[in-house]
């Protein structure tokens, strides 16, 4: 079982506060959705948890497990289980989504997975997600589409299974193909009974095909609202105004 746990952050770039006291805590079992308008802050807590260097962390904590998450560097948040998609967001040239796959494995599990089992590993991992066997040998991040960066994110989800993922932003730009696919490889993920899930999103739509236990409503950097798969439901008929305004 493991825990994220953040606790009144407030985070600023440069002079400017961003986050202004977020709390929440993800639970293995769980998928929690936030949701909010843009500009909300809801990517600036990702980048800040990720530990992206322009994002000040100006009090508050992040704990996995207990232990203070903002102290690692990210290769530790990673081998702590922690899971962000932006986290290789970079084009790496020269290196095969393949390479690049099996290396991040080694990094999280502490030792090279066979090049047998890894390459099993991978093909069902790219089956599942109807990805084309030869897109294991392009160039990581190189000129993919919006569909094929999403199908990667998950694809790293199931290869690196950590304890808590966190996406940002998993359903833009997806078709409704893709969609479901990408649904239904976050829904293959949190099947796993130890892992918990931090989904931010603007849209409710992807929310139609992963229900969340929890909604969180984000404005201002910071949470507003909380209930459960009922909340996103509410926004989709009503929208983000009443909070926009109560938030400005
Ligand atoms: P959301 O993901 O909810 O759309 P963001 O976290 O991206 O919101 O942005 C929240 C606010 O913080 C916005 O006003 C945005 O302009 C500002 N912001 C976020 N990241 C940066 C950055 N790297 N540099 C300057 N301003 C930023
Ligand atoms: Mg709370
Ligand atoms: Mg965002």
């Amino acid at each position: 079982m493991s825990t994220l746990e953040i606790r009144d952050l407030h985070v600023a770039v440069g002079d400017k506060e961003i986050l202004r006291g977020v709390d929440l805590t993800v639970r293995s079992g769980q998928t929690h959705a936030i949701m909010g308008p843009n500009g909300s802050g809801k990517s600036t807590l990702a980048y800040a948890i990720a530990g992206h260097p322009k994002y000040t962390i100006t009090s508050g904590e992040v704990l996995l497990d207990g232990e203070d998450l903002l102290g690692m560097t990210v290769d530790e948040r990673a081998r702590a289980g922690l899971f962000l998609a932006m986290q290789y967001p970079v084009e790496v040239p020269g290196v095969s989504v393949s390479n690049f796959l099996r290396s991040a494995i080694t990094a999280v599990r502490g030792e090279a997975p066979k090049l047998r089992e890894f390459a099993k590993e991978l093909k069902s991992g790219m089956d599942a997600l109807s990805i084309d066997p030869a897109f294991a040998q392009r160039n990581t991040n190189e000129g993919f589409s919006g569909g094929e960066k999403k199908r990667h994110e998950i694809l790293q989800l199931e290869l690196l299974k950590p304890k808590i993922a966190i996406l940002d932003e998993t359903d833009s730009g997806l078709d409704v193909d893709a969609l479901r696919v990408v649904s239904e490889g976050i829904n293959r993920f949190r099947a796993h009974e130890d892992t918990g899930v931090l989904l931010i999103t603007h849209y409710t739509r992807i929310l139609r095909y992963v229900t969340p236990d929890f909604v969180h409503v984000f404005a201002g950097g910071r949470v507003v609202e909380e209930g459960g798969p009922e909340l996103a439901e509410k926004l989709e008929a009503e929208g983000y105004e009443a909070y926009t305004k109560a938030s400005a």
